[in-house]
């Protein structure tokens, strides 16, 4: 996680917001993968962006499109929350 955090700026990269490294749970950082390996997608540094917790949680392997795409209001309501 370090090596993605040193290489991307703290940017969210499924809701767009920043990220606060130091924080725990929902709001702290976590790696998503842009193709889930589950999809065939590598560990490399280029398939790895910085995302919310609570945002890679609640994409787990499905396309970004259809995260976007299924968001609740209760989902939006989370992020709009985040720090
Ligand atoms: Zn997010």
């Amino acid at each position: 996680m370090e090596l993605v955090y040193a290489t991307y700026e703290p940017v969210c990269h499924l809701c767009g917001k920043w990220i606060d490294v130091e924080a725990t749970g929902n709001y702290g950082p976590s790696v998503d993968h842009l193709v889930a390996r589950s999809h065939g997608g590598s560990d490399e540094l280029s398939n790895l962006k910085p995302a919310h917790f609570l945002c890679n949680s609640t994409r787990q392997n499905r396309p970004i499109e259809e995260w976007r795409a299924t968001n609740t209001n209760e989902l939006e309501w989370l992020i709009s929350l985040a720090p």
